[in-house]
C-alpha cells in the first residue's frame, strides 16, 4: 500500500467513526479527495485504492488531470473560484461545480454544457461566516438565485457548499455548520431534488459531519502538504 492509499484508509475510517458516533450512516457522507497541485500520478494512486471523487481548484490544472487520467469511472468536482472566462472548460469537463455564486456564471455554464453530457451538478456557495471572503452569497440571496438556477435545463441544482472561516472551537464550528444544514433543509422544501451539503475540511470535518454534511473535502490528510512554489496557473 502506498502512503496515499494508507492515508485514504485512515480518512475513510475517521469519517466512518465520526458518522457512527453521531448516529449517521457513513454511506451518507462522500469523501471528495482534493487533489489540487498534486500530479496525475497521485490521483491514479488514490483511484487504484477505490477513491472515485476528486476535487480541483484550478480549471486548467483540473482539465489536464482529467485528460491524463482518462478514467470514465471518476467523478470530477470543480471547487475553486470560477471566473466567467473559464466557465466553458468547467462545463465541458467536470461533473460538478461547487462554487456557483452568481446568475451570470450559471447562465454561461448552462449554455456551455454539451448536450451529449448529463446536466452539470451545481452547488450554490454560501458565504456563511467569512465577511472578508469575496466568494459565496449571503443566505438572504439564496432563494432568488436557487429559483433561477433550478430553471436552467443543463444544470442540476444539488445543494449548498460552504467554506466556514477557520475556527478552533468545536461548538462554534458546529453552530456555523448547523446554520448551513438548516439552509439546506429550507431549500429542500422548495427544491426537493437537493441532497448535497458540501462542507467540512481537515480542521472542521467532525463538526460538519455532526451537523449533516454529505460531502467532506479533504486534501492534505490524503495527499500530504501542498507545494505552491511550483508554478501553476492560478485559475
Ligand atoms: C484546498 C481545499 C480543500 C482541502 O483542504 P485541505 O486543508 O488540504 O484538506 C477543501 N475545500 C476547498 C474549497 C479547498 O480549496
Amino acid at each position: 500500500m502506498t502512503s496515499i492509499q494508507h492515508n485514504l484508509h485512515l480518512v475513510l475510517e475517521h469519517i466512518s467513526a465520526t458518522a457512527s458516533r453521531c448516529g449517521r450512516d457513513p454511506k451518507e457522507i462522500t469523501l471528495l479527495a482534493v487533489s489540487k497541485t498534486k500530479p496525475a500520478s497521485a490521483v491514479r494512486e488514490a483511484a487504484a485504492a477505490g477513491q472515485l471523487c476528486f476535487g480541483e481548484n484550478y480549471v486548467q490544472e483540473g482539465v489536464d488531470k482529467i485528460q491524463a487520467l482518462e478514467n470514465p469511472g471518476l467523478e470530477w468536482h470543480f471547487i475553486g473560484p470560477l471566473q466567467s472566462n473559464k466557465s466553458r472548460l468547467v462545463a465541458e469537463h467536470f461533473h460538478w461545480c461547487h462554487t456557483l455564486d452568481r446568475l451570470k456564471i450559471a447562465l454561461r455554464l448552462n449554455e456551455q454544457r454539451p448536450d451529449a453530457l448529463p446536466p452539470l451538478n451545481v452547488l450554490i456557495q454560501i458565504n456563511i461566516s467569512d465577511e472578508n471572503s469575496k466568494s459565496g452569497i449571503m443566505l438572504e440571496e439564496l432563494e432568488a438565485l436557487a429559483d433561477e438556477v433550478s430553471r436552467l435545463p443543463r444544470l442540476k441544482l444539488r445543494g449548498l457548499m460552504a467554506i466556514p472561516a477557520p475556527e478552533a472551537d468545536y461548538s462554534r464550528q458546529l453552530a456555523v455548520c448547523r446554520q448551513m444544514a438548516e439552509a439546506l433543509a429550507e431549500l429542500k422544501k422548495k427544491h426537493p431534488g437537493v441532497d448535497t451539503l458540501s462542507m467540512g475540511m481537515s480542521d472542521d470535518m467532525d463538526a460538519a459531519i455532526a451537523a449533516g454534511s454529505t460531502m467532506v473535502r479533504i486534501g492534505t490528510a490524503i495527499f500530504g502538504a501542498r507545494d505552491y512554489s511550483a508554478t501553476h496557473n492560478n485559475n
